[in-house]
């Protein structure tokens, strides 16, 4: 790990917690966020909060911290059911109110030279989400603000602060004000968290890791991998070796371009492996997506097995590197705060036993963003570090049904021409997934007095920022209309082209 102070915040369970930590970094101070506080791990925390969570402090199982917590001397934030448990653990008494506390208070501070108010008015608006409440304060705490209905804000001599509210939802107007008075007046951490040092930090870090072994790593193309495979190749250049797998399933020409994009921009040593024959033929006469998806992603460990073993016998490669980031380290963790599983991110889908690699991970600490920012500062393109997501299976489930050679072209020629106009149109950017999907559906159609007889394209762009709820993008009718004319004139194969309005839920983004 890089040694930099840092914030630790302790996850209970919020829906916010991630809110709270990139609020953070956006404040460029560097924050952590755990499932279980490390006791033994001290000397860069600065400071550490303790998040919200949907369980109630007086319940057996509740998450917890060991009170020794208090006696670090490090300052610590409770928000809500962070508060609750300050109380909890310090003799004080937390119940269930009569009535649950949701929405919007108004914040009336009591204590105004508090550290934690600095520049916070008399009275501004908070966002409260809570059923419990204090009903004996925790001792030695007094109340700092309040709201007419509850305590809204308590704090003791030692540096220990709790909100029953929400600080880092954008409804609570002065919220970011507490947050940073918490982290810069009470820790006195410093602004030290920005890419470039980063980008430098870990170029450092991944030479002394690696010393003169040799590292691989899997490139799909997409955004992660390709910055981790831009940020270890500066670290060590060609002891990095890349994997890329064609699995005949990608866009039009991707293999290609991939390949000697990074090749010539970058050097990078890639070996790029041609299995689209492979997929396509396990795929045969397979029509049912789970199956689909099962056989490709199948298909693809064991390739890359292959591959993994080819150059772990004749080179001596030690590291697998991963394009993991700080979602997917957080997801991994257990959610009980107790049991301390971190299940760490197992090689690519499952390699072998016995074919041991120590993990390369270099945006482990990083949100999606910021693994974007990073790709930037490196001189990566827009095109790549602001794509759109494209999934494992890739073209085999934008086939519906069989897949064959045949369909994937056409598919391939069909997305080109789509994607194509969405970027000259500098519409790309403005939606956040676009694709088309070819139906197992044939039409009749008139070409030149001739009747056709061909496939229905089916194009999708949906606006979206999370991908768990999206909406169909409204593009222009024009722009449309270009894209529909295009794809049947220039295609063979497709006769028809069809919008899809669906909505998630209750259609997905991928149609299966
Ligand atoms: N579950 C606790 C309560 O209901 C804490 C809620 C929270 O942290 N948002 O009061």
């Amino acid at each position: 790990m890089l040694k930099r102070k840092k914030i630790v915040v302790i996850d209970f369970g919020s829906q916010y917690s991630q809110i709270i930590a990139r609020r953070i970094r956006e404040m460029e101070v560097y924050c952590e966020m755990v499932r279980e506080f490390d006791f033994n791990n001290l000397e860069d925390v600065i400071g550490i909060i303790f998040s919200g969570g949907p369980s109630s402090v007086y319940l057996e199982n509740a998450p917890t911290i060991d009170k020794k917590v208090f006696e670090l001397g490090i300052p610590i934030l409770g928000i809500c059911y962070g508060l609750q448990l300050i109380t909890h653990l310090n003799e004080g008494k937390v119940e269930a109110a009569q009535e649950r506390e949701f929405g919007r208070a108004v914040l009336q501070i009591l204590e105004k030279e508090n550290p934690l108010l600095v520049d916070v008015p008399m009275e501004s608006n908070i966002w409260m989400s809570h059923n419990d409440h204090i009903t004996e304060m925790a001792k030695g705490f007094r109340i700092i603000a309040k709201t007419d209905s509850s305590i809204a804000a308590i704090a003791n001599n030692n540096n220990v602060y709790g909100l029953q509210f929400h600080p880092e939802v954008s409804h609570s107007e002065f919220g970011k004000k507490m947050i940073e008075n918490f982290i810069f007046n009470i820790c006195k951490a410093e602004k030290n968290f920005v890419i470039t040092n980063f980008i430098e930090e870990k170029i450092k870090q991944i030479r002394e890791t690696v010393g003169d072994k040799k590292v691989m790593l899997g490139l799909s193309g997409g955004v992660d991998s390709s910055v981790a495979a831009v940020l270890i190749n500066k670290a060590i250049g060609d002891q990095l070796t890349c994997v890329f797998v064609d699995t005949g399933l990608l866009r039009y020409d991707e293999a290609n371009r991939v390949y000697n994009y990074y090749k010539s921009n970058f050097n990078l040593n890639i070996v790029k492996v041609d299995a689209g024959d492979r997929f396509l033929s396990k795929l045969k006469g397979v029509d049912e997506p789970e199956a689909k998806r099962k056989i490709i992603g199948k298909e693809f460990v064991e390739v890359f097995n292959e591959e993994a073993s080819k150059l772990k016998g004749g080179k001596d490669v030690e590291f697998l590197a991963q394009g993991t980031i700080y979602p997917d380290v957080i997801e991994s963790q257990s959610v009980e705060g107790v049991s301390h599983t971190i299940k760490s991110h197992h090689n690519v889908g499952g390699l072998p036993e016995e074919m041991t690699f120590k993990l390369l991970e270099p945006l482990r600490e990083l949100f999606k963003d910021e693994v974007r920012q990073v790709g930037k500062e490196m001189g990566m393109p827009e095109s790549i570090v602001n794509r759109h997501p494209f999934p494992g299976p890739g073209l085999g489930i934008r086939v519906i049904g069989e897949v064959t050679k045949e369909k994937v072209k056409i598919l391939q020629e069909a997305d080109e021409i789509f994607i194509d106009e969405l970027i000259n149109d500098d519409l790309y950017h403005t939606v956040s997934q676009a694709f088309v999907t070819l139906l197992p559906v044939k039409t009749v159609g008139v070409m030149g007095d001739v009747r056709t007889y061909e496939y229905v394209a089916a194009i999708r762009s949906v606006d979206t920022i999370d991908f768990m709820t999206a909406t169909w993008s409204k593009l222009p009718y024009e722009f449309l209309e270009k894209v529909s004319n295009k794809i049947v004139n220039k295609v063979s194969g497709i006769n028809r082209v069809v919008y899809d309005i669906s909505s998630k839920p209750a259609s997905t983004i991928e149609w299966e």
